[in-house]
């Protein structure tokens, strides 16, 4: 909060004071009764209006708008799949600026598509003539006079798509507004920015589900709305390689009046003090001016609040390598009495929700400004049900060496290191990093299980990746429990240095030409920073190491191995509850784990080549393509012999089906449905293959691969039937 008295009496003409209560005495303007919120625009309420007195010096900038759902109407046909729609969810940010035009204050959408490389330049003048700015709203000045200007801002409020919950109407399931039950409540101002509780009842979207009728209601939302200045400076622009970071695209004018697409990463400010520079040029750890902070939604079960943290923390040594100490953390959101100041819908504060939910899910998004793409006001969510599905994972890929994870409640120090394992992937993506699905293709079979190695690599070289767990450790295999899950690792830790590191140079041109020099050192001489192709049969989702006919044979085994313990007759309802979940896993698993290797057939592995050197990011010779050996072509083949083409009769097993109450004709039908799916898809992919090969020797070995898949489909069409 912001004092000033004697601009307030300036505004109204006459002398006026603020009483204890905060109210205005008496003016020209406004009724003796008016409210007064000081803040970056004093706020001004009375009757049903709202105003807003505009300091000239905030003319001309940028405000950003961010609608944060404080609760939501219960809805009758939320499903599981419903993402949004819940307390905690953010919508925006939006932006717009105000400038002065005579009697008028015009509300603008600013334009950020377009960087210019010299304003100076004919090209530049001649695009400053085309309007860059579209005009939301043109305001009426109530009052002006002594360097600030008054607007009723309170229709504007209300009305305006800009500070409602419309520009997300489809996520929320949102359709008509009734107006007349629109209400502004709880003014707060802050030095940069203005929050207000405003609530709304909509109308539900009431989308039919098959079989079911869509009901029609009237649900109150109560939002939190917050309105805040933009940093005059955005932070400098760092080009992407269209694969690392989340990007937002820019086109430049150049001097000659070309224009080029731009990549810009998503990233945080994360600032160096001015008498730090020299100490981070010399490679001392520094602190930032704003270190990255996570607020703790205060609804997260009290067990989880630790192990938040910890996640958050998992950061830390990625941003050391970058340069800085204590970049990041998490904190428990405080209580009004601990904290006054803090407002989880102030759009400063990064936040992560908890959410009530069937979803099994989470996510971490990365809101940025249109600038710079500089992340602010994050929102991560965690949906309550993203626990049963992690826990049903690790009972999959764990079960067979970990007797822990077969217990109908897992203990309470696993669940919260599968929590931690979530929780660092979406705080990942709020870093700005995007999936690297190669990131568990590094680490061999032994490796995978070698404790020492483990603790130096890890299970791959990125959380970002879809890895869970080790499952290449077998019944009586020993690793560390942080072995068996998978950690922030070399890659997440160079991605960060690459996208934080304040690189050498005078000026931002400099600091990118010396980034993108070390990038492209550091992608020659390092192959665990790989990022294949996604075509790449090592970029696939929920896979692990570098063999998988090894590691997925352990994979199959292990579930085998599971569907033979005396574990599955359940005592209770809830019991049965659990083990159908855990038996769904297991043959979901299999289905992967077989998806994995018949990747194989028909599939590539494409080198990326950087012997040319690099272009805007990318190498400048096209990645090689290259084929499985044909040793490696016959351990496919038999891996399909012994695991597809035998179906897996321990995964059918009458007693193990009938004490699940589950309908073992079904369960056979569905496994076999997908893994004739597997066969179809790899018989296509061969053969386009053989149609775009030249090379005759080529041609034959992938007939012949052809006819061997051909043949192993129809022995497992021949076993299946015979059961
Ligand atoms: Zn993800």
């Amino acid at each position: 909060m912001i004092t000033r008295n004697i601009l307030l009496s300036i505004v109204f003409g006459s002398a006026c004071s603020l009483t204890a209560s905060g109210q205005i005495m008496s003016d020209g303007t406004l009724p003796p009764d008016t409210k007064v919120t000081k803040g970056m625009f004093d706020t001004y309420e009375t009757g049903d209006k709202m105003y807003w007195s505009v300091p000239d010096s905030l003319f001309d900038r940028e405000y950003s708008v961010t609608t944060t759902i404080l609760s939501a109407p219960e809805s009758p046909n939320r499903g599981s799949e419903t993402k949004y729609g819940y307390a905690g969810d953010m919508i925006g940010p939006i932006y717009f600026s105000l400038h002065k035009q005579g009697d008028e204050v015009w509300m603008t959408d600013p334009q950020h598509k377009r960087i210019i490389a010299d304003p100076a330049s004919d090209f530049a003048r001649i695009a400053m003539l085309n309007p860059q700015q579209r005009i939301y709203k043109r305001i009426p000045v109530v009052s002006s006079g002594e360097g600030r200007t008054l607007i009723e801002i309170g229709n504007t409020l209300k009305n305006f798509t800009l500070f409602s919950m419309e520009p997300a109407y489809y996520d929320m399931k949102i359709s008509m507004r009734l107006k007349e039950r629109d209400r502004i409540s709880d003014v707060k101002g802050k030095k940069d920015c203005l929050l207000m509780r405003i609530s709304r009842t909509y109308k539900n979207m009431a989308i039919p589900m098959p079989g079911k009728s869509a009901p029609s209601y009237e649900g109150n939302w109560e939002t939190g709305v917050c309105v805040s200045l933009m940093p005059k400076n955005p932070i400098s622009v760092k080009r992407g390689d269209g694969k690392s970071y989340f990007e937002i695209n820019k086109s430049v004018l150049a001097t000659d009046g070309t224009l080029t697409r731009l990549p810009v990463i998503k990233r945080w400010r994360l600032e160096i003090r001015p008498e730090d520079r020299e100490r981070y040029r010399r490679g001392e750890l520094v602190e930032p001016v704003n270190p990255i902070i996570f607020y703790i939604d205060r609804n997260f079960p009290k067990m989880y609040r630790k192990s938040i943290i910890e996640a958050v923390r998992e950061w830390r040594p990625a941003f050391e390598q970058a340069g800085f100490k204590n970049a990041i953390d998490a904190r428990l959101a405080p209580t009004a009495k601990e904290d006054p100041d803090f407002c989880m819908y102030d759009n400063h504060y990064a936040y992560i929700s908890w959410k009530i939910s069937g979803m099994s899910n989470a996510y971490g998004p990365t809101p940025c400004e249109g600038r710079s793409g500089e992340i602010m006001g994050c929102h991560v969510g965690v949906f309550s049900s993203v626990m049963d599905v992690v826990q049903n994972w690790y009972f999959a890929q764990c079960g067979a060496s970990d007797a822990e994870a077969r217990k109908t409640v897992l203990p309470e120090s696993l669940q919260c290191e599968l929590l931690k394992m979530v929780i660092t992937h979406e705080i990942g993506h709020s870093l700005g990093l995007e999936h690297n699905h190669s990131g568990s293709s590094m680490a061999s079979i032994d490796q995978l299980r070698d404790n020492d190695y483990l603790n130096k690599h890890g299970l791959g070289t990125s959380i970002m990746d879809y890895v869970r767990f080790n499952y290449a450790l077998r019944p009586g295999d020993k690793v560390d429990l942080r072995n068996r899950r998978i950690q922030l690792g070399e890659y997440d830790r160079w991605a960060i240095e690459w996208g934080y590191r304040v690189f050498e140079g005078d000026t931002p041109e400099e600091q990118e030409t010396a980034r993108w020099k070390w990038y492209e050192e550091q992608k020659k001489t390092r192959p665990e920073l790989a990022f294949y192709d996604s075509r790449d049969i090592r970029s696939q989702q929920e896979d692990l190491g570098n063999d998988h006919v090894a590691v997925n044979t352990c994979g199959i085994e292990n579930l085998k191995y599971l569907t033979s313990l005396d574990i599955w007759t359940p005592k209770s309802l809830t019991d049965e509850q659990v083990m159908k979940g855990r038996f769904r896993a297991l043959s979901d698993h299999y289905n992967l784990w077989t998806g994995h290797v018949f990747a194989h057939l028909g599939g590539y592995y494409y080198e990326e080549d950087y012997s040319a050197g690099m272009e805007t990011g990318k190498p400048r010779n096209p990645a090689r393509k290259v084929s499985d050996t044909p040793e490696y072509m016959q351990k496919v083949l038999k891996f399909i012999q012994d695991y597809v083409a035998t179906p897996p009769v321990w995964l059918f097993d009458a007693k193990l089906t009938s004490a699940l109450h589950l309908d073992r004709n079904k369960e056979i039908k569905r496994i076999r449905g997908q893994q004739m799916d597997h066969f179809d898809n790899a018989l296509q992919r061969i053969g386009k293959a053989k149609d775009a090969e030249k090379d005759e020797a080529s041609i034959k070995s992938l007939e012949k691969l052809l006819n061997d898949v051909k043949q192993l489909k129809e022995k497992a069409e021949a076993a299946y039937k015979d059961m």
